[in-house]
């Protein structure tokens, strides 16, 4: 299985997949077809059924049921990588039986991923640990998970001996632009129960994440010539610096929050003496504390507006994703059976909330309970990188015992 999962994951990490929050077009960048279009030909080649490309680009295949009326389970991974560093021309380097010192990324010699300040990479002594070069992100985040799918679809049709229920694999476009999980989704997949393979550390399972707003902030200001202004011009670049300087600096920010604390935090911010654009992302594991930060802001523009009326402040905050375990609560079931196949898989299980969101917050909200399963990967989305072939294969036995003991439910 360790040779298998390490040729599937070394070939499709160098396939671009990279996404693109700016482009409309679904999948938003032609290329991640390239890796979609090859996992559909290798589902078929493998003897997987019902492949298909719906037309929001994500592949769904079957695995047949091996005894009658049980759960039906769907495992998912997303092939995009992120667009916070290249992913081209990735050259993946195995550092077999890894040996516990400093690995030093050839093609940028100053990176240096070293165990000191990432304590798992001192745990992976002794496995066959893959890292990018340098000067690319290696993709690990979500490829481990595509592979550990694809290896998990391969040992279930080799071993029809394993009792299990319509397993269902699916690889999704653009998860790391927030557009993974197209409407029709739940309905094409048609299971009881889903998991993606996109989290971290070996053991892991994931059911809360962050709740999340997104808001744009639009000033609009008096522009006029600079030379002939007096009393009249009202710069909106000055407005917006108010509006920055107004919000909390030393609590609510990303760099001064953990565990379950949340923030505003302010993603871009374009324009001119006339106008302003400024864009916002509030996150809170509660709905209440999520709504008081979008209250904070909402309130700073309203004063803003009443100290200056010539302007025209705008503050639009739209809903986002939510906190899975807002749904997943009500039943445990899908978690408490991740947790007892990770420990047939003899790892001890635990859980940790995500500062994130999942294409499993947005299935879960639509209906389809979908927690999040570990895969190895670390690092993600820049050049330290990492993922150990022997993590990406005690990911993908844990998921084989997931889907028995689906089975032994009825
Ligand atoms: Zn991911």
């Amino acid at each position: 299985m360790h040779a298998q999962i390490e040729e599937r994951f070394l070939r499709y990490v160098q396939i671009d997949t990279q996404s693109d929050v700016e482009s409309a077009t679904i999948p938003s960048t032609e290329k991640q077809l390239d890796l979609l279009n090859l996992i559909a030909a290798e589902l078929r080649e493998m003897g997987v059924s019902d492949v298909k490309m719906t037309d929001y680009a994500t592949v769904i295949g079957t695995i047949p049921a091996t005894v009658a009326n049980a759960p039906k389970v769907a495992l998912l991974a997303h092939v995009d990588t992120a667009m916070d560093f290249s992913g081209t021309n990735v050259k993946p380097l195995v550092h077999r039986n890894y040996a516990g010192s400093p690995i030093v990324l050839p093609d940028a010699p100053t990176r240096i991923i070293d165990p000191v300040m990432f304590p798992y990479l001192a745990e992976k002594v002794g496995e066959d640990v893959i890292t990018a070069s340098g000067t690319t992100l290696l993709g690990a985040d979500d490829k481990a998970g595509a592979v550990i799918v694809m290896q998990v679809a391969a040992e279930l049709l080799a071993h029809p001996e394993l009792k299990h229920g319509e397993v269902r694999v699916s690889f999704t476009p653009d998860e790391e632009i927030g557009r993974g999980v197209h409407a029709d989704l739940p309905n094409d997949l048609a299971t009881d129960v889903a998991y993606t393979l996109d989290g971290g550390n070996v053991g892991s399972v994931t059911y809360e994440t962050f709740s999340a707003d997104n808001a744009t902030v639009t000033l609009t200001g008096v522009s006029i010539h600079p030379g002939k202004s007096k009393d009249q011009m009202v710069s909106a670049i000055m407005l917006a610096a108010k509006l920055l300087s107004r919000l909390p600096a030393d609590t609510m920010t990303p760099p001064t929050t953990s565990g379950y604390e949340g923030f505003i935090h302010c993603t871009t911010m374009k324009g001119n003496v006339a106008e302003m654009k400024l864009n916002f992302i509030l996150r809170d594991f509660e709905r209440d504390g999520l709504a008081a930060k979008g209250a904070l802001l909402q309130k700073i523009c309203d004063d803003l507006q009443a100290e200056e009326p010539r302007a025209v402040i705008d503050c639009n905050i739209r809903k986002s994703y939510r906190n899975m375990r807002y749904w997943l609560e009500n039943d445990m079931r899908p978690i408490e059976l991740a947790f007892e196949a990770t420990r047939r898989a003899g790892l001890e299980p635990f859980s940790k909330p995500t500062r994130g969101g999942t294409d499993g917050s947005r299935l879960t909200e639509m209906g389809l309970p979908t927690p999040n399963l570990f895969t190895g990967m670390q690092n993600g989305h820049g050049p330290m990188e990492f993922v150990s072939v022997q993590d990406m294969a005690k990911s993908a036995e844990m998921c084989l015992h997931l889907v028995q003991l689906w089975a032994e439910q009825n």
